[in-house]
């Protein structure tokens, strides 16, 4: 028998933890801190848990390494791309590359993978079980340009990253918005890791003469096997159409061009209160336009047809501002936080 029980991010956009219970071990999908500032999730009634499976490197997923020891310094097993993201916040023995699209074995449960479409390197995860098997899926989107999503196999229950709730507008109109605003120039910000490599693609495929941060010249190197002109807090302009981490301007070249005059900024990811990005955009000093990382609402609901679901449990959203997704699931909507899996 297996067992789910839900230690944070179902029902909330919150750090994702989610503790399995089967074959008598304990293990962890994702171990994630929380996304406003002061917000840590609960772990205290945790317990040791044997291994820790990361989907991608994202703090929302991750952002715990630092007290792993809180739950009995277990091994922590990711993609080798995921990893290398985590360098310096993971001792190295500790660290263990399963692949990004395959299936293995750990103590006598059967898990496989595939690629999330969200980040370099994330992965969703499925568990074989006795009851139809369970999918838990990270953060994945179905419209990267350079990073896929790998089918899922079928599943009875699923977990899944339902961040925008109702929201159901493409990507491509996004884009299209994004790049007419930003053809004079614009700093367009996103998190390491993420979608940077996608945004540097999508805008060049419009015309417009991109520039990148350093960050974002090795992952677009390293993901689309494509470069980009590298400026710095010195050598960019505000004509310039330059993509940048941080994702709200706490850190990175972003941060650094904050200090400068001149720069229009366009952010796009989940906006944590008390960063540069929430104050800038309260006083109509920047634009907050959406790109989407997460699934719309109509994916959502075409994965759960697809892998058969017949339980279905929206993470990373309160599912009171999604009741059109939650009538598209109909029966299916689930929102316990234990349950036989
Ligand atoms: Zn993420």
């Amino acid at each position: 028998m297996a067992r789910l029980t839900v230690i944070s991010g179902l029902n909330s956009k919150s750090a994702a933890i989610f503790l399995v219970e089967a074959g008598g071990k304990r293990i962890l999908f994702d171990f994630g801190d929380g996304l406003e500032p002061g917000e840590h999730p609960d772990i205290s009634g945790l317990g040791a848990a044997e291994a820790v499976f990361l989907s991608h490197a994202h703090s929302d997923h991750a952002g715990l390494l630092s007290r792993l020891e809180e739950i009995g310094t277990p091994p922590v097993f990711a993609s080798a791309r995921t990893l290398g993201f985590l360098n310096g916040s993971l001792r190295p023995e500790l660290s263990h590359a399963i692949p990004e699209r395959g299936t293995f074995s750990f103590e006598g449960l059967t898990l496989s993978t595939g690629r999330c479409g969200h980040a370099p390197g994330g992965i969703w995860f499925h568990l074989a079980t006795e009851i139809g098997g369970f999918i838990y899926t990270g953060d994945i989107s179905l419209e990267s340009r350079g990073m896929p999503l790998d089918p899922f196999p079928r599943a009875r229950t699923l977990l899944i990253d339902a961040s925008y709730g109702d929201r159901d507008l493409p990507l491509e109109a996004q884009i299209q918005a994004i790049a007419e605003e930003a053809k004079n120039g614009a700093v367009l910000c996103c998190p390491a890791a993420g979608r940077g490599t996608d945004m540097a693609l999508a805008m060049a495929a419009h015309g417009l003469d991109v520039h990148v941060s350093d960050v974002i010249f090795r992952e677009t190197r390293m993901t689309a096997g494509k470069t980009f002109p590298v400026v710095d807090a010195q050598s960019a302009r505000p004509d310039q159409v330059i993509i940048a981490t941080e994702s709200n301007g706490e850190a990175g070249l972003s941060a650094d061009l904050l200090v400068r005059d001149g720069f229009r900024f366009i952010f796009s990811s989940h906006v944590p209160n008390g960063t540069p990005a929430a104050e800038l955009i309260a006083r109509k000093r920047a634009l907050w336009m959406p790109w989407n990382v997460h699934p719309r609402k109509r994916d959502v609901v075409a994965l759960a047809d697809n892998c058969g679901a017949e339980r279905v449990l929206p993470a990373f959203v309160d599912m009171t501002t999604a009741p059109e997704l939650a009538r598209a699931l109909g029966q299916r909507l689930t929102l316990d936080t234990e349950m036989e899996i």
